[in-house]
């Protein structure tokens, strides 16, 4: 397919059933490859690991797989959810195991970026792939088309999967077609990068770059070329093309040394000539010369060295006699005026309302935001069908908050454009034809449909929406709010089920919170006599950071132990409502999900965890323990466990029953309580707790005890909703019954001398600072229901008197109030 006849490519779609992939095989172990197998990995994917054989007649053959996959267990960020998953990767090499690539459904290759390389090794591959297995390649920008005509023997179905670094964390795949390829094959494809691999797939044309490339890096170079025409510096250019504009905080030039200055140099040439300025490209050009391609040799545009002091000190390159000086913070006054703006595109308007005459950073935003909008309209089309494309494409691939179309769109598509003009800058025709259309619009989205325009076909279309993506945003924009507050928002999904959006400032559960979930679920509230069923989610980054923090300190220093009671009471009470609701509640959490979010989760009837959670009862760090319920749910989970492990129990795993416990060891409760199963399960939880552990995943969050055996993770975070919802629909649906208070046997005294003496242990071993082992040995007081007799019954309420009685003692400790008032601060845990 050449660029010519690229308009003519029918459209894409995601299939609803994704391809089967049994076993996958990955073809060259390099960065690419082999972070695409531990991502496989992590989707639970058998998958072979292949590169070229090492040392021939040796018995390493495998050698350089065997050392990439050794490298990815030490790779950072993490390449596995978890490490155990490594073993479902086997290395191997090209000469030797091309054969077992018939058991494979998919097959990517990932070696050297060249054409004929990668021609070699695929027309070695293509007689052993099974008939129906799926081949392609993660090429960055060789065209689609000539690789596969370079290979006459190809009968699979072949295109492009064009994965962005680190395939875990970047959420872009662009999938492109090659000629005549059988498009059922593309979107079964397409809904495997979806729905299991958790990826944002966008279609793109075979265009050199393809999209996210394309106007990722044209853009980086305008930035560049800018800056050594208007006479800025690499961190002025940093700072206004970062959080300002809503990118990351990497902007330009720290993008460019993550990702590698001979990569760009590399995307560069496929750009047709001029993209680039001459005196940027031969920037680059000395740099690669030079060796100093960015993070990955140590310097690039910047340089971290070790100050005088000890500390570290960042240096930044002069572009113009390539040496270093220390890295000043800019000063943009435009830039710290603007940050009051409560969203980004509120933020953009700011920054351009200024003229470009007086104002430095509205003389570089002005042509540089104009260049990105002209370049994304000239793609239109030719690199993407539509503009939604090449937005999802750059909020997935470069992690912008907005694309270049709704970027524009907040800034003003008619204001802007009269301005450019008046500026004497260019304006696309396709914006042109935007403004000047019937009906005449000013923004490229309408709501109502929702439809984008698009200037190939002069038409609005209806906007293409993967079924099963869905935020809270959409259903609040279709069916209005139910219930609200500051904290939180009840939000009709459709079909019975509402989810309670949490929305608090910075993400913290505070008076709002706690009082908007007690009261929509308490049993007899309209809502859960209306509704029949719960999710709790949210479309922030983050699920929860936990209590109010500020709120707790002021109140313990002023000893105001009447209120912290009551502030327990009314966070135990929430937590309540949501385990005894009589409809099912599923909790929904991603990113952050601690302390109090957690507790939240531990109480609810199902998790549905975004698979990257990172979630954990860290309230030791501060220096107390969950109280708001999370110590007791944790004992109970402990007894399950244990009690799951009886060695006659006939029910099997999972049992939770009051009577579990007396199932396999008999009566009298004393005997399961002192049983070695209960001593194991309590010392995993009590480690949970008092080393504050946190998830990496929502995988680890299994091993860490704070899942059950029917909580489910969603690869996507675009469908984390409504796989929620759909899980609370179920659970409505087979008659869901909401559980009773417990009686519990309490470990009591016997398992709390045994934890007590692994602190001390701790604490001697020097893992545990003397406030730490105050913190934990109350943790361990909780778990064990007191110093009491091993098999006491014991009610939930019970232990949860227990937790409080331990949080108020621990907000009157000196070091606690220190811990608190330092992360408050910083951020970051107080070891005292
Ligand atoms: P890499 O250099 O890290 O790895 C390339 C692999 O190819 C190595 O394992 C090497 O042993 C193998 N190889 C080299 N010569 C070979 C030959 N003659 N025959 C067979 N194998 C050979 O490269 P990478 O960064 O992993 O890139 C792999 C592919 O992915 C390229 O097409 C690249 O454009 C693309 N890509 C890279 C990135 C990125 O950020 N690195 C992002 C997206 C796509």
């Amino acid at each position: 397919m050449s660029t010519a006849d690229t308009a003519t490519t029918p459209a894409f779609k995601v299939s609803s059933k994704p391809l089967l992939v049994r076993r996958a095989g990955v073809l060259g172990a390099g960065t690419m490859g082999s972070r695409i197998a531990a991502h496989l990995a992590n989707a639970g994917i058998p998958t072979y690991l292949f590169d070229i054989a090492a040392k021939p007649g040796s018995a390493e053959r495998r050698s350089l797989a065997e050392a990439a996959l050794a490298s990815l267990a030490q790779s950072k960020p993490a390449a596995f959810f978890e490490p155990p998953l490594a073993r479902l990767i086997t290395p191997g090499n090209f000469d030797d195991d091309l054969p077992k690539l018939a058991g494979c459904d998919w097959v990517v290759e990932a070696v050297a970026e060249n054409l004929e390389i990668k021609t070699a090794l695929l027309s070695r591959v293509l007689p052993h792939l099974a008939p129906h297995a799926i081949l392609t390649t993660n090429t960055s920008g060789l065209p689609i088309h000539r690789i596969a005509a370079s290979l006459p023997e190809l009968r699979n179905p072949f295109f492009g999967t064009h994965f962005f670094n680190p395939p875990r964390y970047m959420r872009l795949v662009e999938i492109i077609p090659a000629p005549g390829v059988d498009p059922a094959a593309i979107s079964a494809f397409a809904a495997f990068a979806d729905r299991i691999l958790g990826k944002q797939v966008v279609f793109a044309r075979d265009t050199p770059n393809f999209v996210a490339n394309r106007i990722g890096i044209a853009v980086m170079f305008n930035a560049a070329t800018l800056m050594i025409e208007q006479g800025l510096t690499i961190e002025e250019v940093d700072a206004l093309t970062g959080p300002a504009i809503g990118w990351p905080r990497t902007g330009t030039f720290r993008l460019a040394d993550l990702v590698g200055i001979d990569v760009l140099a590399h995307v560069a040439a496929n750009f047709p000539q001029g993209a680039s300025s001459a005196r940027f490209s031969s920037v680059l050009g000395e740099l690669v010369k030079r060796g100093w391609l960015g993070d990955k040799s140590g310097q690039g545009f910047y340089k971290k060295v070790r100050g005088a002091d000890g500390k570290d000190e960042r240096l930044v390159l002069d572009p113009t006699t390539f040496d270093y000086r220390p890295a000043v913070k800019p000063a943009l006054p435009a830039l710290e005026m603007a940050k009051n703006a409560a969203t980004t595109a509120e933020r953009i308007r700011l920054l351009l309302a200024n003229g470009p005459a007086k104002d430095k950073a509205a003389a570089f935003l002005w042509r540089f935001l104009s260049f990105l909008w002209n370049f994304a309209a000239g793609c239109i089309g030719e690199a993407a069908a539509d503009a939604p494309s090449i937005d999802a494409a750059m909020r997935a691939g470069f992690n912008w908050e907005l694309g270049p179309f709704e970027m524009w769109d907040a800034a003003g598509v008619a204001d802007t454009v009269a301005r450019m003009k008046s500026l004497g800058l260019p304006v696309s025709s396709a914006a042109q034809k935007l403004i000047e259309g019937e009906p005449t619009s000013v923004s490229w989205y309408l709501s109502v449909g929702p439809q984008c325009f698009n200037p190939v076909t002069d038409r609005w279309e209806p906007i293409y929406t993967i079924p099963g993506h869905a935020r809270v945003a959409d259903f609040r924009r279709a069916n209005g709010v139910v219930r609200t507050n500051p904290g939180a928002s009840l939000v009709d999904l459709g079909d019975g089920i509402a989810c309670i959006e949490l929305h608090s400032l910075k993400n913290a559960i505070g008076g709002d919170v706690l009082s908007f979930i007690s009261s929509v679920l308490n049993p007899s509230s309209d809502f859960v006599r209306d509704f029949a069923g719960f999710v709790i989610s949210g479309d922030r980054e983050n699920f929860s950071v936990g209590a109010n923090l500020m709120q707790l300190l002021l109140a313990a220093q002023e000893g105001e132990w009447q209120e912290l009671a009551q502030v327990i009471h009314q966070f135990q009470q929430m937590n309540a409502a949501i385990k005894f609701c009589p409809r099912p509640v599923v909790a929904a959490p991603f990113g952050l999900t601690l302390g109090g979010g957690a507790e939240i989760c531990l109480h609810a009837a199902r998790r549905q965890l975004h698979a990257e959670t990172y979630i954990g009862l860290v309230e030791a760090g501060v220096g107390l323990i969950p109280a708001g319920g999370g110590t007791k749910e944790m004992l109970l989970r402990a007894l399950d466990a244990a009690a799951a492990l009886a060695p006659t129990d006939p029910r099997g795993a999972g049992v939770a029953s009051d009577r579990s416990w007396s199932l396999g060891w008999g009566d009298p409760p004393s005997r399961f309580a002192q049983s070695a199963e209960v001593a194991t399960a309590l010392k995993r939880a009590l480690e949970t707790i008092a080393m504050a552990k946190t998830s990496t995943s929502a995988a680890e969050a299994r091993t860490l005890g704070l899942l059950t055996a029917a909580d489910r993770t969603t690869m996507n975070r675009e469908r984390l909703l409504l796989d929620a919802k759909a899980v609370a629909a179920a659970l409505a649906e087979s008659g869901y019954v909401p559980p009773q208070p417990r009686t519990i046997p309490a470990p009591g005294a016997a398992a709390l001398a045994t934890m007590e003496t692994g602190i001390y242990l701790m604490g001697e071993a020097g893992y545990a600072s003397a406030h730490d082992q105050k913190v934990a040995r109350w943790a361990a007081y909780v778990l064990a229901g007191g110093r009491i007799t091993p098999g006491t019954l014991a009610a939930e309420q019970y232990v949860l008197d227990l937790e409080r009685e331990a949080f108020l003692s621990l907000c009157g400790e000196r070091l606690t109030q220190e811990r608190i008032a330092y992360t408050l601060k910083t951020g970051k845990p107080l070891r005292n």
